[in-house]
């Protein structure tokens, strides 16, 4: 990693606001992938003219395009060799409108507002404007520089997960454009996350006349949802939330079927072993009932290894001599990065834009956090090697 002393070119804050901006006004849901798809147009389009090699996957299941953009340099037989993975997503958590309603697209001061501003159109476009910035003063980076913008990442990136691992396995080191956090904190490990959907078959009857020949799902789910959500342990880094529930049909019928899905975080593959086996275990408390658990691991969990350390160290140390101090932290949410860092790859997250909000009506970036994140990521395009 060296270190050459070079004078730090002037970047505009308000063409990279400009630019962010531009990405904030097409609103993107994650299940919306023709709507994903006209942001994968616009980045395409921009990292075209830059020069930088396309290469776009059509989506699948009815998600956006996996889009990959290649430095025209060092990804050639015999040059380069593993590189620097950029990874951003363009999907946002927010259904269409919200832009001119619950979080209309404005800025109060040094917050500039707007749904998935902060999460992570910012980052994303930060990252790829560090790159135009370098290809305008005609340098080039000393490994070669993938950009993949994934469509999916806020439902868990189903359908471009084996991509992200199979791309990150080619890199040396990678980036993730993931929101900085709590004053522009990055983030160097992660909790893992597991996804169950777990149905409970019952006997339905007449819930009066015959109340007593029904076997209540919902009733059954009940005592489920109990002993799930008694996994959460906050000082062990783990949590258990049951955030969908379907059930019955009428108040008059004795419940058939309850369903639920559950979202649960591990700090390390040991909690998540741990809980697999409880949760792949769990018997009826009625043994007229019967359970069925679909899930495993959506995304594995990663500490900061030594690999993280030693990117870390360089990333404080560009960031010092940009003039200000980085620090980093384990976080509960998860990220594409998961599946590199969980792969061994040294990962850095939370590159982004910092802010508040993220998933919130209220998500905002700070302003002034643009020229400072994006002089990081030039820094360390053009000193990792
Ligand atoms: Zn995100």
């Amino acid at each position: 990693m060296n270190n050459p002393k070079t004078n730090l070119p002037a970047l505009d804050a308000d063409e990279i606001l400009a630019g962010v901006l531009s990405w904030v006004e097409i609103e993107s849901p994650s299940h919306d992938g023709k709507a994903v798809n006209v942001m994968v147009d616009q980045v395409e389009n921009e990292a075209r003219t830059m020069g930088l090699e396309i290469e776009r996957t059509p989506g699948r299941d009815g998600f956006g395009d996996i889009l990959r953009c290649r430095t025209p340099w060092g990804h050639g037989e015999g040059e380069g060799g593993p590189g620097i993975l950029i990874l951003s997503h363009l999907d946002t958590v927010h259904p269409i409108g919200i832009k001119e309603t619950k979080n209309p697209i404005r800025r109060e001061d040094d917050k500039v507002y707007g749904p998935g501003i902060y999460d992570m159109k910012a980052g994303a476009y930060i990252a790829l404007h560090a790159m135009r910035h370098l290809i305008r003063e005609g340098r080039q980076t000393p490994l070669p520089v993938t950009f993949m913008f994934i469509p999916e990442e806020e439902i868990g990136s189903p359908t471009s997960k084996a991509m992200i691992a199979e791309e990150g396995q080619k890199n040396k080191y990678v980036l993730v454009t993931e929101p900085a956090r709590e004053g522009g904190k990055i983030v160097t490990a992660r909790n893992g996350r597991l996804q169950y959907d777990i149905k409970v078959k019952g006997v339905p009857a007449h819930a009066g006349a015959r109340h007593m020949d029904g076997r209540s799902a919902i009733r059954e789910m009940a005592h489920i949802i109990l002993k799930l959500e008694a996994l959460t342990d906050y000082e062990k880094g783990q949590t258990c939330s049951v955030g969908i529930i379907e059930g019955g049909t009428l108040t008059n019928v004795v419940p058939e079927d309850c369903t639920i899905s559950v979202d649960i975080r591990i700090p390390d593959m040991e909690a998540a072993e741990e809980v697999m086996a409880f949760v792949e275990g769990l018997q009826p408390e009625d043994p007229d009932c019967t359970i069925t658990v679909e899930g495993g691991v959506d995304r594995p969990p990663y500490e900061k290894f030594e690999g993280i350390e030693k990117l870390f160290e360089h990333a404080k140390a560009c960031a010092a001599e940009i003039g200000f101090e980085l620090q980093d932290l384990k976080t509960g949410g998860g990220s594409d990065g998961n599946f590199t860092g969980a792969l061994g790859i040294p990962t850095l997250d939370g590159l982004g834009a910092d802010g508040h909000g993220a998933h919130s009506n209220d998500e905002y970036i700070y302003y002034s956090s643009l020229v400072e994140r994006c002089r990081l990521m030039i820094r360390l395009m053009e000193t990792l090697d």
